[in-house]
């Protein structure tokens, strides 16, 4: 069995030296300015192990990655009825495209592009408070990780808030379909400050361990779902967690993974054996980390992981 802790500062190192690091989201100002260089990388195994290297106590946006808890959390509230507002196919399209839409009349392909995210967001929403909605958001986010810590980038909410047209067109058309049932301004704050929860690789590792483990956490045995749930939730990252770049991550990595454009993280599962996150803000042309996947792929590889076999 290959050295984990090893492996993980080797790739670190290999990562560090590369030029090709893609290039950083620009359409969330506040998030512009991140550093291209930066690069962190966790493992928590479920026997509790953690191997990390370079910036993995940095936080960073997580951005698209909340989508995975959101997920978790509209399924815990009104279980497979989530499934009428929101399909489970991959789109084949940008993570913010709009066309798909008005062929499916609202109802998005699936929830990680924005437009299904944000449906789910409204699940979550309704009988809330927008206020209410993100602290039980952000408590479920605390609880998982076993962090109280975690908090909101506030800045980098705003920043959307301020420039997130194509958001605001997303949700005020599925309302014209009357698929929200909420105020379009209260899904959107919502989702505008999930996404900008801020984590660091080690934090969003040990968030993830409950879908490496059966629906629970390792550590303290508590239970977050049932395991075909987390099975599920595994299932739909695969198909549908890097959008249009999701066969490609699957042919590369082999892992179900959830990636955030504007921070440039990716959280990665391998099912059974351990909760990986990464960290490079430079994007590929899909928007998704370059180096993060390139990361994932050296990790999946040398451990034997991916879920296809070696
Ligand atoms: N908040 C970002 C948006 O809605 C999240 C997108 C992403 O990370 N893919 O555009």
């Amino acid at each position: 069995m290959p050295n984990l802790d090893l492996v993980v500062r080797e790739i670190a190192d290999e990562m560090r030296q590369r030029r090709d690091r893609g290039e950083v989201a620009t359409y969330i100002p506040e998030l512009a300015c991140i550093d291209a260089q930066a690069f962190g990388l966790a493992v928590i195994g479920v026997d509790g192990r953690v191997a990390a290297a370079g910036d993995s106590d940095t936080a960073f946006s997580i951005q698209s990655i909340s989508k995975v808890f959101t997920l978790t959390l509209a399924l815990g509230k009104i279980g497979d009825r989530l499934w009428r507002r929101v399909g489970r196919e991959p789109s084949g399209s940008p993570f913010n495209s709009i066309v798909q839409l008005e062929r499916e009349r609202g109802v998005p392909r699936n929830p990680f592009i924005n437009a299904g995210a944000i449906a789910v967001t409204d699940v979550i929403l309704s009988g809330h408070q927008p206020r209410e909605a993100l602290g039980e958001i952000l408590r479920f986010m605390q609880f998982v990780a076993d962090d109280p810590s975690i908090t909101i980038d506030e800045a980098v909410a705003a920043s959307e808030q301020r420039t997130g047209f194509r958001n605001i067109a997303l949700a005020n058309y599925m309302k014209s379909f009357d698929a929200l049932d909420n105020p379009v301004d209260f899904t959107l704050g919502v989702y505008f400050h999930h996404c900008a929860i801020s984590m660091s690789c080690r934090q969003l590792a040990m968030a993830g361990r409950f879908l490496a483990h059966l629906g629970r956490n390792p550590t303290t045995g508590h239970s977050v779902v049932q395991p075909e749930r987390a099975r599920r939730i595994n299932a739909v990252m695969l198909t549908c967690g890097h959008y249009d770049g999701s066969g490609e991550f699957a042919y590369r990595v082999g892992l179900p993974g959830k990636s955030g454009v504007g921070g440039g993280g990716i959280l990665a599962i391998s099912p059974g054996k351990a909760s990986i996150a990464v960290w490079s803000p430079g994007l590929d042309a899909n928007g998704n980390s370059h180096l993060g996947r390139v990361a994932l792929e050296a990790l999946s590889k040398r451990m034997g992981w991916s879920i296809f076999g070696a």
